[in-house]
């Protein structure tokens, strides 16, 4: 087989960064003076990141989830993003005041982080500690020196926050590197309405108090007027978490409800985050996205797609296993199917990713050795990341869309494909751990830690009726437009307004 253009290169080569400079004209986001009731987005990382060369300050868009569902916010609705540029240390004068003014151009605001605060901060508690008990495993010795980083950077957060807020401004906090700000800004700035959003999912209350930090985290997110989840269980189970806390009952009704955090209600909603539907669906007529699917397909065997980053949670080896035994099992594929698993680099800095980057490796090794031949190929593995064609081409390609992780909040990815088939082609199999299962019902569900049941769910897609899978896909593209980002944002940001007391009157 050919390898296909799209994915020759290995390590990002193949993705296409767009560059942001400063045209001197505001974006509709940025600050304007005296303008009253603004959004104030807050998130570990800015919607991009800053490069200085050569006294140049150049900005790359970053890619995600988070940072592409807020940007319309951001530009729809006057107000500020206050979060980190990516550049570490301290740049000389000269260069911070060009980033400041380019940022603020964009309508934000950098916090500035060192070396060794992005390593104890990020990369070891929030993303080494804090990530893995979120998702339900036992949490790994955070120390207690990353611990008072953590909660030191949270301060900083919450300073620069609480300098930028107006009276009646909206903050909205977002995720797990943040769960402090809350209630550190509540005391900074009374007069302000603050929300905050999880992206992850929260655990059964045993693996949340098995982190040290656990108690102090719960009371850092209840500082907000409202607390939002993708889900509800996510919500139900927190509620569950803070009535352990506080040993007062914390009803909610299918993950909705109201807390109360010394006689200030908190509101608890769940509220899934959608995508930018029509902006997947006008991809999936791009005829350069089509012409690198043609590409893709190649030769007309069933081709399997994964796209994730390169988490421990998002299930791969575990997806590489089931599909070496479908080829044990299946004859009539060998030689014929293929999985393309794109795996974007990610926290590269925290040994269990470094581990498991090496353990899919050897698998993809593994199973392209006993299955493959001169001119097959069956797993195509690539190590990088796409461009927004390159993306649409994959989901326009994949046959069988794999979207198997252990446990994610919300997982977006099997939305995005969903919403770029309009064609109403390709099955959707998906984890049953994912938040978006609980929107996704005529995708194929699977519980991806058991082994059998992930290969059979392969050749239950592969054995659908052409009818059946129309219908399926139909249904789950009703189902993703339904709830757009546009929405989840609308209605996140619905529960910040001020309670009726605190309105001005007429
Ligand atoms: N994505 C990307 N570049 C790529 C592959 C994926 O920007 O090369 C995006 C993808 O479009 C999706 C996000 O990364 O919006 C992944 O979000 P998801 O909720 O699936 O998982 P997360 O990475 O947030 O855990």
């Amino acid at each position: 087989m050919t390898t296909p253009r799209l994915l020759s290169e290995r390590g990002g080569g193949f993705h296409r960064r767009q560059e942001l400079r400063p045209s001197g004209r505001r974006w509709p986001g940025a600050p304007r003076p005296g303008a009253a009731g603004r959004v104030l987005i807050v998130s570990n990382r800015l919607p991009a990141t800053v490069r200085v060369e050569d006294g140049e300050v150049r900005l790359v868009p970053s890619s995600g989830g988070l940072a592409t569902g807020l940007r319309g916010v951001h530009e729809r609705l006057p107000g500020l993003w206050i979060g980190w540029s990516g550049a570490v240390g301290t740049l000389p004068p000269q260069d911070q005041r060009a980033v400041d003014r380019v940022l603020a151009g964009t309508g934000a605001r950098s916090v500035p982080l060192e070396a060794d605060e992005v390593a104890a901060f990020y990369q070891r508690y929030a993303n080494g500690a804090l990530w893995p008990v979120l998702h339900g495993s036992a949490p790994e010795g955070p120390e207690p020196a990353d611990w008072e980083t953590y909660r030191a950077i949270n301060e900083r957060y919450a300073d620069l926050v609480a300098e930028e807020a107006r009276p009646g401004d909206r903050v909205w906090v977002h995720d797990y590197h943040l769960m402090l700000v809350p209630r550190l800004l509540r005391g900074r700035r009374p007069d302000v309405r603050v929300g905050f959003f999880l992206h992850t999912p929260f655990p059964e209350l045993a693996a949340w108090r098995a982190l040290p930090q656990a108690d102090a985290l719960l009371d850092g997110m209840l500082g907000a007027d409202a607390l939002g989840f993708h889900v509800a269980a996510y919500a139900s189970r927190f509620a569950r978490a803070v009535e352990a806390l506080r040993g007062v009952p914390a009803p909610l009704v299918s993950g909705a409800g109201v807390l109360d955090d010394a006689g200030r209600p908190v509101a608890v909603h769940a509220t899934p985050m959608g995508i930018d539907v029509d902006a997947f669906a006008a991809r999936s007529t791009d005829p350069q996205a089509q012409e690198l699917a043609d590409g893709l397909r190649g030769d007309g065997g069933p081709l399997f797609v994964g796209v994730d980053r390169l988490d421990p949670t998002k299930g791969i080896p575990e997806r590489l296993d089931a599909f070496g035994r479908l080829l044990d099992r299946r004859p009539d594929l060998r030689g014929r199917a293929r999985l393309v698993q794109l795996a974007v680099p990610s926290r590269e800095d925290v040994p269990a990713y470094r581990a498991l980057k090496a353990r899919v490796e050897t698998l993809v090794e593994r199973i392209n050795a006993r299955h493959g031949t001169a001119d097959h190929q069956p797993v195509h593995y690539v190590y990088g990341s796409v461009d927004a064609t390159g993306l649409a081409a994959l989901y326009l390609a994949a046959d069988v869309m794999l979207v198997t992780p252990l446990c994610d909040g919300m997982n977006l990815v099997a939305k995005e494909f969903v919403a770029t088939r309009t064609d109403d082609e390709g099955v959707l199999v998906l984890s049953e751990r994912a938040g978006a299962a609980a929107e996704l019902r005529a995708a194929l569900q699977v519980d991806p830690r058991d082994p059998e049941a992930l290969t059979a769910a392969y050749e239950r897609a592969l054995d659908l009726s052409p009818a059946e899978r129309r219908v399926r896909m139909r249904r789950l593209r009703q189902r993703v437009a339904a709830y757009d980002v546009r929405r989840w944002s609308d209605d996140c940001l619905a529960r910040l307004a001020p309670p009726p007391a605190a309105q001005p009157a007429r």
